[in-house]
């Protein structure tokens, strides 16, 4: 009988996590997707950007699960409404720019340590990140290093009955054109995602991570599926 693998795929709703589950579909994994609320301002657009990819990509399950405390610990422009959220100019996109305001606390960490409880769970093989070369210019948690130290963590994280997952990023080395390029070819919906920092009903398009979305589109030469309510260029 052949074992089917299983897959948690930590998906925000945005391009490059559902990049990431549709390649870890088509590597025939069951999906199990995974999203966290954590106070995030677009957490009800994220979630319903979450279902939608869900029941395109076939997911087994649909597992939501909510970190609180990571909006009440602060200190980000992403969950502290009375912070300000870089728009247009205010957006740093120097190649050596500092970590932003809208950066979350080890985030990803929390996230990766969440998921890796729920793929113990369920005996999950592998556990798929959207972490990528464009995200990682300014946040470490990105990074192929971050990834290599993390499953060696995990290793000794999980009961000693169990085999671990292993975290698996495959757009690790990619910037947001090709990883858009990428989800042309494994059919991703690019269609239902949703990107924007702030959380409105159309993308702002002036944020941090809509600008990265309209650039991606823009260089890989892709029509843009999103409606944006500001589409000023940014330099
Ligand atoms: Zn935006």
């Amino acid at each position: 009988m052949v074992m089917t693998k299983i897959a948690v795929c930590v998906c925000s709703g945005g391009i490059d996590s559902t990049v990431a589950a549709a390649i870890a579909s088509r590597e025939g994994y069951d999906l199990h997707l995974f999203h966290a609320s954590y106070g995030q301002r677009a957490e009800n657009r994220e979630k319903e950007a979450v279902e939608k990819i869900a029941a395109y990509l076939g997911a087994k399950e649909l597992k939501f699960v909510e970190l609180p405390y990571l909006k009440e610990l602060g200190g980000s422009a992403l969950t502290d409404i009375t912070r300000e959220v870089p728009v247009a100019e205010e957006v740093n996109l120097d190649e050596e720019k500092e970590t932003p305001s809208t950066w979350v606390p080890c985030r990803n960490l929390v996230l990766l340590a969440t998921a890796s409880a729920y793929a113990e769970v369920i005996s999950a093989d592998a556990i798929f990140v959207g972490f990528n070369a464009e995200e990682a210019r300014a946040y470490p948690d990105n990074e192929k290093e971050f990834v290599e130290r993390y499953n060696a963590v995990l290793e000794k994280a999980v009961a000693s009955y169990c085999q671990p997952p292993t975290v698996k990023a495959p757009l690790v080395d990619l910037f947001k054109p090709d990883i858009i390029k990428k989800g042309i070819e494994v059919e991703a919906p690019l269609h239902l995602t949703y990107s924007c920092y702030l959380g409105g009903e159309e993308h702002c398009g002036i944020c941090e991570s809509c600008i990265h979305r309209r650039r991606g589109f823009k260089e890989a030469g892709v029509d843009d599926p999103a409606e944006y309510s500001n589409t000023k260029v940014i330099t």
